[in-house]
């Protein structure tokens, strides 16, 4: 006999979209026909506007991914060495980005509602050696930012969102990424708009913008070398799969929340949400559940992955508690909630019936 998982394929939290063939061989050709592969060739010019109108932004710097973009954003700003305040609930890349400027993370905590930087705990964090704030707007939730640019105005401190989950979230009108000095987006294969890889900084000052489209290509124009740069430029083979994806933006961004309505109607309440925030016109990037106990949500990950269903323990563990840094500093709500909160699968082409049947696994146990 065979059971339902060796019947089915494999169901993981994400799936990447994958636009219709001949609409990314259209763009394709369009590069043969050319012959122009890379170096902000028409297609990456293309979908920078694209993109920036679409999100309602300006100064917009595609780049290889968003961990580089990170990086890009604290080079920007000459932020060498020095404190950064980070939140401790996210994708390790937030960190590591630091340690790779030679920087030193701070953790600050979490507070519980939408598992962003806990704002009333910032200020006992800052030294003198604090350069900047990265945020993170986990799961496309927004963090406090009149709040934050309070707290930086007042110490003369940079804001670098973490956006890598807020492609498309508004917030109190505008776009989430329009907060900050500096933005960063990934588009890796998994978000919900990727370019297979690729990331991007956003930053409302053109000078910043300037010296980030400087940094991304070696710090040189023509002839002229005007800064120590690396490379971060992106392909117009990225770029073709963007432009193909975003034809479709809509329709993903639709398919999201629909889902997430699914869920909501058939968990009828039965796990912990992330609380609804005025003001926020929420993307649908993720549909996080925080079960009442690690132990729970074992159980209910052990039935799943009997069945073939793979959730994700996002964020897990919390990321102060790597063994690689060299302080341990306790976060107690982030890792209380890393220990019981994981993402369902939530992609375009998942279908009603495996929704009903993850819910229908999660109410047995
Ligand atoms: C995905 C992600 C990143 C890293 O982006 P890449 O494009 O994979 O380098 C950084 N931060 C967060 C919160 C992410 O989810």
């Amino acid at each position: 006999m065979t059971t339902a998982a060796a019947t089915t394929e494999k169901i993981f939290v994400t799936k990447p979209y994958l636009p219709p063939k001949e609409e990314y061989y259209s763009y394709v050709d369009r590069i043969y026909e050319t012959g122009h592969l890379t170096n902000e060739g028409p297609l990456v010019k293309e979908l920078e506007r694209k993109l920036s109108d679409y999100l309602g932004v300006e100064n917009f710097q595609y780049v290889t991914n968003g961990t580089i973009a990170l990086q890009f954003a604290l080079k920007a700003f000459g932020i060498e060495d020095g404190e950064i305040i980070t939140t401790p609930f996210s994708y390790v890349a937030t960190t590591s980005s630091i340690l790779w400027e030679r920087c030193k993370p701070v953790f600050v905590d979490i507070e519980p509602d939408n598992f962003t930087l806990d704002v009333s705990k910032i200020e006992s964090a800052i030294t003198e050696k604090t350069k900047a704030i990265m945020p993170v707007h986990v799961f496309g939730y927004a963090c406090d930012v009149d709040g934050i640019q309070k707290i930086a105005d007042k110490y003369g401190l940079k804001v670098i969102y973490d956006a890598a989950h807020a492609f498309g979230s508004e917030y109190k009108g505008k776009s989430l990424l329009s907060y900050g000095d500096v933005s960063t987006l990934s588009f890796h294969a998994t978000k919900l708009f990727h370019t297979v890889e690729g990331g991007a900084c956003i930053t409302k000052d053109k000078e910043v913008s300037d010296r980030l489209s400087l940094i991304k290509r070696f710090g040189n124009i023509g002839e002229e070398h005007y800064c120590p740069g690396i490379n971060g430029k992106q392909s117009e083979f990225h770029a073709a799969m963007g432009l193909a994806n975003f034809a479709h933006i809509e329709e993903i961004k639709q398919r999201r929340k629909t889902i997430s309505g699914y869920y909501d109607e058939l968990l009828e309440g039965r796990l912990g949400r992330p609380k609804t925030q005025s003001g926020l016109e929420y993307n649908y990037a993720y549909y996080p559940v925080l079960f009442k106990t690690e132990e729970e949500l074992l159980r209910v990950f052990a039935a799943l992955n009997k069945q073939g269903i793979y959730p994700r323990r996002y964020f897990y563990p919390s990321i102060n508690k790597l063994s690689y840094l060299d302080e341990y500093k306790p976060c107690p709500v982030s890792e209380n909630i890393s220990s019981r909160i994981a993402c369902l699968p939530l992609y375009p082409t998942l279908e009603l019936s495996m929704i009903k049947r993850i819910c229908n696994i999660i109410e047995k146990v």
